[in-house]
This record gives C-alpha cells, sequence and structure tokens, in this order.
C-alpha cells in the first residue's frame, strides 16, 4: 500500500510527536522507576527526547538511516544510564536495516524493529522473561506484518508491544537494579519495557491522526 506511508518529512513530524509524548510521560516512567528501579528512568527518556526535539529542528534529513541514526546518538548522548545505551542501539540497529530508504512502509517497519531488537539483543544480551524492554521489543517485531497496512501494521506491534510489557508484571528481573529486589518485583512492570510500549504507541496514534 504505497499511499499509506511516510516520506522522510513526515516521519521527522512523527518523531517530533513521539518525543512530546514521551516528554509527557516522565511522571508515570518515574513512578514505575520507584517502584523497581532507582527513579529515573523517566527523568532520563524526557531528557532524551528534548535532544531529539532539538536534533530535529536543527538537522535537515533526506533518507531514514541517517534519521534514526541520529536519534540513536542523541539519546545515548543524553540520556545516560543503562536505558540510554539500550534505546540509542534500538534506532542504530534500527538504522541499518533501513539505510538509504526514504519512505517508512510495512515493510521498513518490520525490518526496522527486528534490526533495532538484533541490536538491542546483542549489546544488552537480554532475553524474554528477563523482565527487560526486551520483552515488549521481541513480541512487537515478531508481531510486524509486512502484507497489511502501515497503520493496521503499528497497530499490532502496539498490542503485542502492550502484552509483553504487561507479561513483565509476573517475572523477577535478571538485569538491571530490580535483579537485587528478587520476588519483590513481582507485580510491578518493567519501566522500560513501558518506554517500549509507549514508543510505539505514539507512532500508531502518530498515523492514525494523520
Ligand atoms: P538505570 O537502570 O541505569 O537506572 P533506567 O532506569 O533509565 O536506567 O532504565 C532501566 C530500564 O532499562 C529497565 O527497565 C530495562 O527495561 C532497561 N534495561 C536495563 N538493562 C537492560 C539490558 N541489558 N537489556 C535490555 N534492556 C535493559
Ligand atoms: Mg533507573
Amino acid at each position: 500500500m504505497a499511499s499509506d506511508s511516510l516520506n522522510v518529512a513526515e516521519t521527522v513530524d512523527m518523531f517530533r510527536f513521539v518525543s512530546k509524548f514521551m516528554i509527557d510521560q516522565k511522571d508515570i516512567l518515574t513512578k514505575a522507576d520507584q517502584k523497581i528501579g532507582d527513579g529515573d528512568h523517566g527523568i532520563g527518556i524526557a531528557r532524551g527526547f528534548e535532544a531529539i526535539i532539538d536534533l530535529l529542528e536543527t538537522t535537515q534529513f533526506d533518507e531514514l538511516g541517517v534519521l534514526l541514526k541520529k536519534i540513536g546518538f542523541g539519546l545515548m548522548n543524553s540520556m545516560g544510564g543503562a536505558s540510554g545505551a539500550i534505546f540509542g542501539t534500538l534506532f542504530l540497529g534500527g538504522a541499518k536495516a533501513i539505510n538509504n530508504q526514504d519512505c517508512l512502509d510495512s515493510e521498513n517497519l518490520g525490518l526496522m524493529l527486528q534490526g533495532g531488537l538484533d541490536a538491542v539483543k546483542n549489546r544488552g544480551k537480554a532475553n524474554p522473561g528477563d523482565k527487560t524492554m526486551v520483552d515488549a521489543l521481541e513480541p512487537a517485531a515478531l508481531a510486524a506484518d509486512s502484507q497489511i497496512s502501515l497503520t493496521d501494521n503499528l497497530a499490532a506491534v502496539t498490542e503485542a508491544s502492550r502484552l509483553g510489557m504487561e507479561k513483565t508484571k509476573e517475572m523477577v528481573a535478571n538485569f538491571g537494579r530490580a535483579k537485587s529486589l528478587g520476588e519483590k518485583a513481582v507485580g510491578h512492570a518493567d519501566p522500560g519495557s513501558i518506554s517500549m510500549h509507549l514508543l510505539l504507541k505514539s507512532m500508531t496514534e502518530y498515523v492514525q491522526k494523520r
């Protein structure tokens, strides 16, 4: 469905919307990280996406690979913490998978998610079940279907990420500060999996409203 896709300028506009949306989630993410971490995840995410708003205002992009790469480095350099490396790597892996493309369509969405997932797993060594953002990202990447429209595909991967995020509530953590809590982390969702889900949810909202 060629019409159901975003060109580079529209993709930039989508990430502007995504950035504002993520900044608005600061309190929710802070509360989530206060329960099983050190409470800084909301601050990190907000700082990271403030940097992305600046980036999108000051840089011209003519293809998606460079756009995603600069978002990845922008997050990595501004967020700090474990999640700065992880969410930065998500975008860098996505960038490699859709290098030199000028259209975000259904197929490129799937490639981007798979490339991001591979890079995050390679860097962070977490697998599904470890109570990290991988628990939201992997089901999303697996749910991607290039045969349906970008809008429907985004809705499907977002729902898969939501279910994956919900499942982290039942898990004990094998990474990060939540690991030391053992069974006490059960009942609380992993903060990074909430961010991962909200990132996809905001992309879906953008294409649905367009
Ligand atoms: P920090 O742990 O340094 O305080 P944040 O609170 O910003 O960083 O982010 C924590 C989130 O990072 C976790 O909820 C988890 O989803 C994600 N995370 C941490 N380590 C890993 C890893 N090795 N692989 C994937 N995600 C990870
Ligand atoms: Mg934290």
